[in-house]
């Protein structure tokens, strides 16, 4: 008799089942728990530790329009490749809190209370790890696109970090306050409305900054726009290691580092956004720097290493608390 390979293993699982219930006497059925752990992963770096906060992911509902530049069909080929669904774009939020000893950093910081259902635990992920938004010395904005700044200001007006200091890209609160409100491009038009929303009540302390410059210990802007006009992205460095918090260099890697070309739909210059893609990725896989995205599968940290004409996020090691 011939037996497939799907067979065998049927058969060899049956028999495991089968022998280990004869010494294993039945268990009462344990309750399914519903709830999941907190969403923070902590690492260190030199003498600093880097915390990553998630709050949680959004869903696009459909596929069309979301890459501009490929068609729906090559969109699902590459998600069915990475065992992802096909009918839907799941985009993750990942905050860092950065703890250089002498100032607690957090870069970017979710969407908050304005979110879809499926985000809004990142206070929750905060406190669960330790912090308080009072301990925050100073929050650095990588840009004022709504899922990286709502977390600022709530619903009803509160500033959720009163005394750290607010830093801002120069450009990029030149354009969202002064240009964008008049863009002919209805995303940009919502979007400088969340800008209004967040920073049109005075901030308590909010400076700007220029790309090079040092933003916290150890933490240095880079230029990086296309995405925005002032979109940047951060080196962190302390004790001979470097980790680059990359922002949205990408939407989300699996689509937009393999095909780095490609260009999701919120890039204010989908041209400028490319180049700048290429390039830092490019810088990644040279380099070999350990690297954190905004939009990828929490915890978003790993190494990028180059594939057929793209890139890909090889995920960090997991080291499991001691
Ligand atoms: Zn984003």
């Amino acid at each position: 008799m011939l037996i497939t390979r799907r067979q065998a293993l049927i058969t060899s699982v049956g028999a495991g089942i089968a022998a280990t219930s004869r010494i294993i006497p039945a268990q009462a059925a344990a309750p399914i728990a519903g709830v999941p752990g907190p969403a923070f992963y902590r690492s260190k770096l030199g003498s600093y530790e880097i915390t990553v906060i998630s709050d949680g992911y959004g869903v696009i509902p459909k596929i069309d329009g979301f890459v501009i530049n490929a068609t729906p069909e090559e969109v699902r080929a590459t998600l069915a490749a990475q065992f992802l669904p096909t009918d839907r774009i799941q985009v993750p939020f990942n905050t860092l809190v950065v703890n250089t000893g002498s100032k607690l950093v957090l870069i970017d910081t979710g969407i908050g209370d304005m979110g879809p259902p499926t985000t809004g635990t990142w206070m929750k992920n905060f406190r669960a790890a330790g912090f308080k938004p009072e301990d925050v010395d100073i929050v650095v904005l990588s840009h004022l696109h709504p899922d990286h700044i709502n977390g600022l200001r709530l619903k009803d007006g509160t500033e959720v970090f009163p005394e750290a200091e607010i830093k801002i890209n120069e450009t990029e609160l030149n354009y969202w306050t002064k240009d964008a409100p008049a863009a002919s491009s209805t995303i940009t038009q919502g979007y400088a409305k969340a800008v209004d929303r967040v920073l049109g009540p005075k901030l308590k302390h909010l400076t700007m900054y220029k790309w090079g410059e040092e933003v916290a210990p150890g933490i240095t802007s880079i230029g990086a726009p296309g995405h925005t006009p002032g979109h940047s992205m951060f080196a962190i460095a302390s004790g001979g290691a470097t980790f680059m918090a990359v922002s949205d260099i990408t939407n989300v890697p699996y689509l937009f580092a393999k095909h780095p070309d490609w260009s999701v739909l919120y890039d204010n210059d989908p041209v400028l956004a490319r180049a700048t893609r290429h390039k830092m990725l490019d810088m990644l896989a040279s380099e070999k720097a350990g690297v954190g995205f905004y939009h990828a599968s929490f915890p978003s940290f790993g190494s990028i290493e180059r594939e057929g004409s793209g890139y890909n996020l090889v995920p960090g090691f997991w080291k499991a608390p001691v």
